[in-house]
């Protein structure tokens, strides 16, 4: 007998949005169930006709395309574990060591990022005080850092004022703001701390200054380093056939029938608490269930909540999110006068240009295009620049082209150019996110068995996604199990 005749509705769990974080949901839904001892059906509704969300991969002339995400961080497990778990731990590839560093616009040039810097810690004095990127009066001001004492409260405060706090505005304007940028597409005026990089103010807490705190944080990870066992990847690892592997697994460790394309839901109904979910679509039948894990973006999720609770929908739409687009491009080696041995380039704000950041993917990353030829991604919009996005197609292209002939001297026909958009799929996590977060928790938990899941809450990240999925769907699998339980969101 099929399993869908089988359980009855209450037995049911649809997971609504088919990126990382649904699919994350939906594989730990099927694989904790089929050791329960009742049987639970699982639907995952998926508008687009493909899944994978903000994770992408197309093929095309020898080149491995990534239209979302090209990489996850390997300092978090979720996603190298789950990688793993689905049989994949052979195709993960570290970054290519031989030309591990970032560049650094200043007055149109590239420069390094001085080695041992990590986003906005500096973990080696020399590299910095030679570099040309920051000035002798912002260096002095940067070493300050080492006198100015601790913030006296715990509250949160923008990442800009941290930085400019403690290293002083050049450091800001010069490498945190385009490092960090770069990441989040985000304007650092407006991020929480605490929220997107919690563990700077723990620094400051436990060292009493960043200069201190990296420089023994990097001693301790090569002594951990050279004391380690087993595989390595660096801080950033992808798939060897690119990031889509990992989607696509988990969407084929599915049973049949589990995944739906091209589901676009509209809403979600409770007619009566105690009551089985009722999941409507855009086009046809609604489903019925015993549990929703809503993994859509927070915006998306208010809609589809809207109906039975305004309250906690308006608290989902308090979260802010940026658009940006990534243009691909390749250029055959010789039209480009940079040598691009480095991992890419962020551009600072007060460069004035039109681009964020610049990624030599097929430096990065081995196989990723024909000998002889280089791949970049170049990022666009973002919350700093969002009139960018607005551009047609032939629009970005050009602007693209003209900004790449400019930094690296690339010049004539791409072999390929390409445009992907994000529209409204990074979430700012803005001063007051964690208290706005607490606060969507709490009033979910009014809901049982429904559960909220994915980027916008704990992590931006593939493997804070992972995570967020995860938990969702076992804490959904508890609910089920004693009705009385909520599942947490
Ligand atoms: C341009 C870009 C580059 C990035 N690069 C990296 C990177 O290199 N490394 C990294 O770790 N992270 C990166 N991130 C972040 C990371 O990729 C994302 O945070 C993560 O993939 C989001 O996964 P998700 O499942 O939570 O959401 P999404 O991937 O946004 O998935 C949500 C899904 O819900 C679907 N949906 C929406 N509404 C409905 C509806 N009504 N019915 C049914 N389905 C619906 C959407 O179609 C979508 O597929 C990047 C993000 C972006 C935007």
């Amino acid at each position: 007998m099929e399993l869908t005749e089988r359980v009855k509705s209450r037995d049911r769990v649809v997971v609504v949005g088919g990126g990382i974080t649904g699919l994350a949901a939906a594989h730990r839904l099927v694989s904790r169930a089929s050791t329960a001892s009742r049987p639970i059906e699982v639907v995952l509704l998926e508008a687009k006709d493909w899944i994978g969300g903000a994770i992408w991969t197309e093929r095309a002339d020898g080149f491995t395309i990534e239209g979302g995400a090209d990489s996850f961080i390997t300092n978090k497990p979720w996603a190298l574990d789950l990688c793993r778990d689905l049989g994949l731990g052979d195709q993960i590839i570290a970054t290519d060591d031989r030309n591990r560093r970032s560049f650094v616009v200043r007055g149109g040039k590239l420069l390094p990022v001085p080695e041992g810097f990590v986003l906005m810690a500096p973990g080696r004095m020399m590299p910095l005080l030679t570099s040309p990127i920051l000035s002798a009066r912002g260096k002095l001001r940067m070493l300050m850092d080492l006198v100015i004492p601790r913030k006296a409260d715990d509250s949160d405060e923008s990442l800009a004022a941290f930085v400019r706090r403690r290293l002083g505005r050049e450091a800001l304007d010069r490498l945190v703001q385009p490092l960090v940028g770069g990441i989040y597409t985000a304007d650092p005026n407006e991020l929480s701390l605490k929220a997107t990089l919690p563990q700077f103010p723990a620094m400051e807490r436990e060292h009493g200054s960043l200069i201190l705190a990296a420089i023994r944080q990097g001693r301790q990870a090569r002594a951990a380093e050279r004391a380690a066992s087993g595989a390595r990847y660096g801080l950033f690892a992808s798939l060897a056939d690119g990031m889509d592997t990992l989607t696509r697994a988990l969407a084929a460790s599915l049973p049949p029938r589990t995944l739906r394309l091209g589901a676009s839901v509209r809403r979600i109904v409770r007619p009566d608490p105690g009551q089985p979910w009722r999941v409507e679509l855009l086009d046809g039948p609604p489903i019925e269930a015993g549990g929703v894990i809503l993994t859509t973006e927070a915006h998306a999720s208010a809609r589809l909540i809207d109906g039975f609770d305004p309250e906690l929908a308006l608290q989902l739409r308090s979260i802010p999110y940026a658009s940006s687009a990534i243009v691909t491009v390749a250029y055959r080696k010789d039209q480009v006068a940079h040598p691009l041995d480095g991992f890419g380039v962020v551009v600072p704000a007060i460069e004035g240009r039109s681009i964020l950041a610049v990624s030599f993917l097929s430096v990065k990353f081995p196989r990723r295009a024909p000998a002889g030829t280089a791949l970049m991604r170049v990022f666009v919009g973002g919350a700093t620049q969002p009139e960018l996005f607005e551009l047609g197609d032939d629009e970005l292209k050009a602007l693209v082209r003209g900004e790449l002939a400019s930094l690296l001297g690339a010049s004539g026909e791409p072999l390929l150019i390409g445009v992907a958009r994000h529209s409204r799929a990074m979430p700012q996590y803005t001063l007051g996110h964690l208290d706005r977060v607490a606060a969507i928790r709490q009033r979910s938990a009014r809901h049982s068995r429904l559960a909220l899941a994915g980027n916008a809450f704990h992590g931006v990240g593939i493997p804070d996604c992972v995570r967020s999925g995860q938990e969702a769907a076992d804490s959904m699998l508890l609910a089920l199990a004693d009705p009385a339980a909520p599942a947490a969101a």
